[in-house]
């Protein structure tokens, strides 16, 4: 089958200020026309960076679609931050050591609009007829919004939004580090939330799960502003990352979160007024070197916790 668009004038479609007629038989007029087949934003600019050609897709991308690109400078369209990397690229590639080619390469671009799109830029040197750049543009955004999802989701609790127990530890090893290197002290909260299997069995699952999300709130509610971390640590258990707070703040923090959760109800989910839980909590505390690591720390706490809950529940007990 033939090529069916390779006839007469040859216009981009978008209006991107491209139209060539089938006569002007030259590299040039090769190039032009061939950039409009193609499936991704391509520029041809010269060696200071000028536009000679672009494609329809390429005008799209840059929100040029009324005025052609034609003449503008390119590297105006870049990201105050990424012009150095890009002439380091052009740097490469003009030197044509190793390859003719460089990328693909993450910028920002200012489209004429003012938006800021992420982009995949790859260079590639045109020798002929005169040296050339042929960029070809590839639109990141929908890629860095999945990612951004992805990694939300990965560091989230499902059920309750808060962050999870992955996150937790990583932000727990962070806080310990930038801590003890400090010399600032560092409190773990460890929360649990008391006879929960009997809240389960006698309003259900659902009725739980809309439980956790409640005591989910009341944490974050009682957490100070200047708290760090609330995390679903596991099943019915919560743990708050306190960096600066020493035993006694944190103990003040843990008295907050023991209110709040005392005050929950759960008339909302057609429950009886007098059904309310408790959380009982253990307390530990970074300060002097006590505690050779941060998973020393956590245990701590959990040790703290047991004791909370020998003392009868509704407690709060500290590591000391
Ligand atoms: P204690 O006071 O000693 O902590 O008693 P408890 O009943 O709270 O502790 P136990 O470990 O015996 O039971 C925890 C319960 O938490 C059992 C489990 O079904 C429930 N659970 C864990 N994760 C979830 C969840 O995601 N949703 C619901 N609805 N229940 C959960
Ligand atoms: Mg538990
Ligand atoms: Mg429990």
């Amino acid at each position: 089958m033939s090529v069916a668009p390779f006839k007469s004038t040859l216009s981009a479609e978008g209006n991107s200020g491209l139209s060539v007629s089938r006569d002007e038989n030259t590299a040039d007029f090769n190039i032009n026309r061939f950039i409009q087949y193609l499936a991704e934003a391509v520029l041809v600019v010269n060696t200071d960076g000028v536009i000679e050609c672009a494609n329809a897709k390429a005008a799209l991308l840059l929100n040029r679609i009324e005025r052609p690109l034609l003449g503008e400078s390119w590297p105006d369209f870049l990201h105050d931050r990424c012009v150095a990397q890009y002439q380091g690229l052009v740097k490469i590639v003009a030197k044509q050591v190793l390859s003719l080619q460089t990328g693909p390469t993450e910028m920002v671009i200012r489209c004429a609009n003012g938006e800021l799109k992420d982009i995949e830029l790859s260079v590639s040197f045109l020798s002929e007829p005169e040296a050339r750049l042929l960029l070809i543009l590839r639109d990141l955004t929908r890629q860095k919004a999945e990612f951004e999802q992805l990694r939300r989701q990965a560091a989230t609790d499902a059920l309750t939004g808060l962050a999870n127990r992955r996150s937790f530890d990583e932000q727990l090893l962070h806080h310990w580090l930038q801590c003890t290197a400090a010399k600032r002290p560092l409190s773990v909260i460890i929360i649990d939330i008391d006879f929960f299997k009997q809240f389960n069995d006698s309003y259900g699952h659902i009725q739980g799960d809309a439980c956790l999300r409640k005591v989910a709130r009341a944490i974050l509610q009682a957490m100070p502003l200047d708290a760090q971390l609330a995390a679903r640590y596991g099943g019915e258990e919560f743990a708050l990352i306190l960096p600066n707070y020493n035993e006694i703040k944190a103990l003040a923090v843990a008295r907050e979160v023991q209110q709040a959760v005392r005050q929950l109800q759960f008339t909302d989910a057609a429950l009886p007024a007098s059904v309310g839980i408790t959380v009982s909590q253990g307390i530990a505390s970074e300060i002097n070197g006590q505690f050779r690591t941060s998973t020393a720390l956590l245990c701590a706490a959990d040790t703290a916790l047991y004791r909370a809950k020998a003392d009868g529940r509704d407690c709060i007990n500290t590591s000391c």
